[in-house]
């Protein structure tokens, strides 16, 4: 690992789970880079592989789910090599993810104020228990909790307040990178546009890097620096959050545009956009460009010859013949 400016590396990265209906790629040859600093969107339908990536990266696929083959660099640590016990020193201390429901994470029976102490002592036994509250009170109070909630369970906090706590905690261990998998879904529009707020003042007081894990494309317009649009398990464009909303190349991720309200693709307040068909079963996902059952440009070559990730122009990648020379191209559909 060479590169000072990438935080962590997926390299050829491929996650399976094992059914009854067969075996499914969720992650399927995936490599990415997350820059130090940065704020990465990866976006994409439910189902399209980003929560596995997303766990992947922190280890964290259980059976019937395995890591195949591949790579994960965390700058020059080679995570798949690390024993789990130590993988779980760096789980909370380099890496922390957030949730969906914070609810799944916090210990419904331990208190605020114990679920941050312990985590702090845990990772840093010598602090004591006084200046670990210490620390604790002034995170929640950095992320708009007033410190008397540290004394509540977390039933007693709205869904806003469970996702801060769940932030503190990482923040807490002082964590490089955070994972953020779906975490405004469950919020109203005015929870979720506080806690986007937040999460860009956090990024930019703490230098963490942020993996934002989400549906919806126009969120992630509001914080990232770049994005990653996923489908059906691979990786299909990455650009910065300019290249991608106004000069998006790929048909996929041009229709995840259409299909937002409100944003320059649809200034005329048409009718928004569907996008035809379904994400495909990955236990038999389509031959070749895996869009093709739904892509309105479709050639005969996409149907025989798989598109790799290349760059179109320096830092913005795509994975469409549209954009790239093959002989196979020219051919009429018969
Ligand atoms: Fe559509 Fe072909 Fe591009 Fe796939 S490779 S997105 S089918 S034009």
């Amino acid at each position: 690992m060479a590169d000072t400016d990438v935080l962590m590396r997926v390299n050829d990265l491929v996650v399976e789970y094992h059914t009854r209906g067969g075996t499914v790629a969720a992650v399927d040859d995936v490599s990415l880079g997350i820059n130090k600093g940065e704020v990465l969107g990866l976006v994409g339908e439910s189902g399209c592989g980003k929560s596995t990536l997303g766990r992947a990266l922190m280890r964290m696929i259980q059976p019937p789910g395995e890591i195949v083959s591949g790579e994960l660099w965390f700058e020059d640590v080679d995570l798949l090599s690390l024993p789990e016990k130590e993988m779980r020193k760096w789980r909370g201390s380099r890496v922390s993810m957030i949730f969906q429901d914070p609810l799944t994470s916090l210990n419904p029976v331990q208190r605020i104020a114990d679920h941050l102490v312990e985590a702090i002592r845990v990772h840093e036994p010598s602090t004591k228990r006084n200046q670990a509250m210490g620390r604790a009170e002034r995170l929640v109070e950095r992320l708009g909790i007033q410190k008397r909630r540290l004394s509540d369970y977390p039933h007693q906090l709205s869904g806003g307040m469970r996702q801060r706590t769940m932030i503190g905690l990482g923040l807490s261990l002082n964590a490089n990178l955070i994972v953020a998998d779906e975490v405004t879904t469950s919020l109203d529009v005015i929870v979720e546009a506080k806690l986007v707020d937040q999460l860009q003042e956090i990024r930019e007081e703490f230098g963490i890097t942020l993996l934002l894990i989400t549906h919806n494309i126009g969120l992630v317009a509001q914080i990232a620096d770049r994005i990653a649009v996923m489908y059906a398990g691979k990786i299909v464009e990455v650009g910065s959050v300019y290249e991608i909303f106004d000069n998006p190349l790929h048909p996929y991720t041009q229709g995840l545009l259409q299909s937002v309200p409100n944003i320059k693709f649809n200034e005329g307040g048409e009718d928004l956009y569907k996008m035809p068909g379904e994400p495909p079963d990955l236990s038999r996902p389509p031959t070749a460009c895996r869009f093709h059952p739904r892509c309105p440009h479709a050639m005969p070559v996409c149907f025989r010859v798989e598109p790799e990730l290349s760059s179109s122009t320096p830092g913005h990648d795509s994975a469409c013949w549209l954009h790239q020379d093959h002989p196979e191209k020219e051919e009429v559909a018969g």
